[in-house]
């Protein structure tokens, strides 16, 4: 083995440390369901790594096969930090809700959001209604756990798992159907 060898081999082993120690093991909150009403059936179109999950943004998110205007529900309790059409990411309309441990989840492509900034969520609140705005071609949810710089993480969900392509998942995230109470700022 060369010296350059070595060297890189170093760096690597270096680099790939670094990520473990800059990515806490549980960054993704621990009580995640799947963003849909308990009881639905929906296709994964597209997983982690796959088709046009290509760049670091969204490596870990899922795609779901969803009808025009379903419910999208919070997969966990939380604050919500953004709300709308930025306009630059290709998400289209989408809600991001920031959790208690600091990651947050993204919900895009919806044809509407159904909660403001600020607002204090629980889980199984509805937040919006699934579309095909932005940067899609076909009625699904992107869904993902991101950091505040919109990039995504390994997560798994308590009802469904890791959800992989082709395959159909039941949530058994029960709608939340309680007052909301808002948040004063
Ligand atoms: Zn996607």
């Amino acid at each position: 083995m060369s010296g350059l060898d070595s060297t890189y081999m170093v760096a690597f082993f270096v680099v790939f440390c670094l990520f473990f120690l800059v990515v806490p093991a549980s960054y993704a909150p621990s009580d995640l369901l799947a963003p849909w009403p308990a009881g639905l059936r929906y296709e994964c179109v597209n997983g982690n790594f796959g088709a046009t999950h290509d760049i670091p943004f969204t490596y870990y998110a899922w795609d779901f096969e969803m009808p025009i205007g379903s419910e999208v529900l919070a997969a966990s309790r939380g604050r919500v930090d953004f709300c709308g059409v930025t306009g630059t990411d290709g998400y289209g309309e989408q809600v991001r809700i920031k959790h208690p441990n600091g990651s947050y989840t993204l919900y895009a492509h919806l044809s509407a959001h159904a909660v403001y900034r600020g607002q204090q969520i629980r889980r199984g609140d509805v937040i919006g209604f699934s579309g095909n705005t932005g940067y899609s071609f076909t009625p699904h949810l992107h869904f993902a756990v991101i950091d505040r710089g919109n990039l995504s993480y390994p997560a798994a969900f308590l009802d469904i798992g890791i959800p992989v392509e082709n395959g159909w998942y039941v949530s058994k995230n029960r709608r939340y159907h309680g007052r909301i109470e808002p948040v004063s700022r």
